[in-house]
């Protein structure tokens, strides 16, 4: 309530591709008629979902914050996309985000800056912003974002909102415009861990359509949900938390450390077994993730030539063609990108850059997967400061990239919203196990 009488105004800088309002008629037309009908017409049903713009809808643009694809429209939708629509979700629109998912502040958007309800001079983080920004204003109820390093946990956190990064292969990828495939997921965001869960089940599962989507079982979380009793006093009796100790270190904010660590408190009256625990391989994740990410992301991106999709600059030759489409569509994050990755990957230097990241991510896994053993989750902060300044970061890309050292890393979960500025809590749980920390989330909150 506090944060809907601070925002009169909803943000129209959150959401910038709006559906025509004949298809917003057709919806709630279809909604009366299923329940006239005497039909259920599902647990979305008329419940307004944002979806985040890199994410391909056939009836809206779809355009990845990209010049490149201004006016693309895909011929069909995600398919996280259309389980929500078949289960009466209604896509009110496309989200604000940095071009192509890359950036941490959303200032990196072809089209324009979005702004954080808390305090509008600041960013919303990125590269989800517009997602984010949009369920913590109440534009939406929930909406979908997509997080390779942090896209929708490092948003969340700045917003105040849940986000959610599933285990990768737990929600299909058929739809997401591919940044970094190897790390690549769709995620969700709400304004509660039971709204969150909610659309994590509407959207998990197998999907014939992207070979990496996983066969487990999805399992009804909602029951999670129902199983918790209020009267207990230790709800979270047993459970073993660790605290990664180098993500309360040098270098992160005081109030972030000091938000966290009254977390851990809570996690110890609501009974659970609190443990500093240490990553040594922890610092190598941020080095590893950008070779890996902008190496797949140059190799990626050369599908937007000109000629397959998007916006053509025309010309006689056709390496003048494609220089200069990309040379007009792509932005200078984007550019700058693709130069690193298609250095790391050449043939040089692959075995120097690509293939060690790949290595180091191997070591970095395990110790997650050995901490995992030990602890049932692992909480740290889902990034080493609150919200900054829209332009305060801007100019400074190296600054940027190391606020992603929390989020790096798979499977996470964000909690976030407390005094001033929100500070989010990182959960991080097994693979697979999002049933767990949607139950434990649960009960924090
Ligand atoms: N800040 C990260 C990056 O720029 C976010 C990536 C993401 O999750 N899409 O690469």
């Amino acid at each position: 309530l506090s944060r809907l009488t601070r925002l009169p105004h909803p943000l129209p800088s959150a959401a910038p591709h709006l559906p025509d309002d004949d298809v917003l008629l057709s919806h709630a037309r279809r909604l009366d008629a299923q329940i006239a009908a005497g039909e259920d017409p599902g647990p979305f049903a008329g419940v307004l979902v944002g979806v985040k713009d890199n994410i391909c809808t056939a009836d809206m643009p779809s355009t990845a914050g990209s010049r490149i694809l201004e006016g693309y429209r895909a011929p069909f939708d995600a398919t996280a996309v259309k389980r929500v629509r078949e289960l009466g979700g209604v896509v009110v629109g496309k989200t604000n985000m940095d071009e192509f998912g890359m950036g941490s502040t959303t200032e990196a958007s072809a089209f324009q800056v979005t702004a954080n309800p808390w305090d509008e001079s600041r960013v919303p983080g990125g590269s989800s912003g517009g997602s984010a920004a949009a369920v913590s204003a109440r534009q939406f109820v929930v909406s979908l974002g997509s997080d390779t390093g942090g896209s929708v946990r490092q948003p969340a956190s700045f917003c105040g909102v849940v986000g959610l990064k599933p285990t990768y292969g737990r929600v299909s990828r058929f739809g997401l415009m591919a940044y970094a495939s190897s790390l690549d997921a769709i995620g969700c965001f709400g304004s509660s861990v039971a709204d969150t869960g909610i659309l994590l089940h509407a959207i998990a599962g197998h999907d014939r359509f992207d070979a990496t989507s996983s066969k487990q079982d999805v399992p009804d979380f909602q029951s999670h949900f129902h199983s918790v009793s209020s009267l207990e006093s230790k709800p979270l009796k047993g459970l073993r938390v660790g605290l990664i100790c180098e993500t309360i270190d040098d270098g992160i904010d005081a109030g972030v450390i000091s938000a966290i660590r009254a977390a851990a408190l809570h996690f110890e009256e609501l009974g659970c077994s609190v443990n500093e625990v240490s990553l040594p391989s922890f610092s190598l994740g941020l080095p590893a993730y950008y070779i890996l990410a902008v190496s797949e992301s140059s190799s990626n991106l050369s599908r937007y030539d000109g000629i397959r999709y998007g916006n053509q600059v025309y010309a006689d030759e056709l390496d003048s063609l494609y220089g200069g489409s990309r040379a007009k569509g792509f932005g200078s994050e984007v550019k700058m990108r693709i130069l690193m990755g298609t250095y790391s990957l050449s043939a040089g230097y692959y075995d120097a850059y690509y293939k060690r990241a790949q290595q180091v991510r191997t070591i970095i896994r395990n110790s997650f997967k050995e901490a995992l053993n030990q602890n049932d989750i692992l909480i740290s902060p889902a990034a080493p400061s609150a919200a900054y300044k829209i332009g305060e970061k801007k100019n400074s890309p190296l600054a940027m990239y190391a606020g992603d050292i929390m989020t790096v890393l798979p499977c996470g979960f964000v909690e976030g919203g407390h005094a001033g500025l929100p500070v989010g809590l990182q959960m991080i749980g097994a693979a697979f196990n999002e049933g767990e920390l949607l139950r434990v989330g649960h009960i924090f909150e």
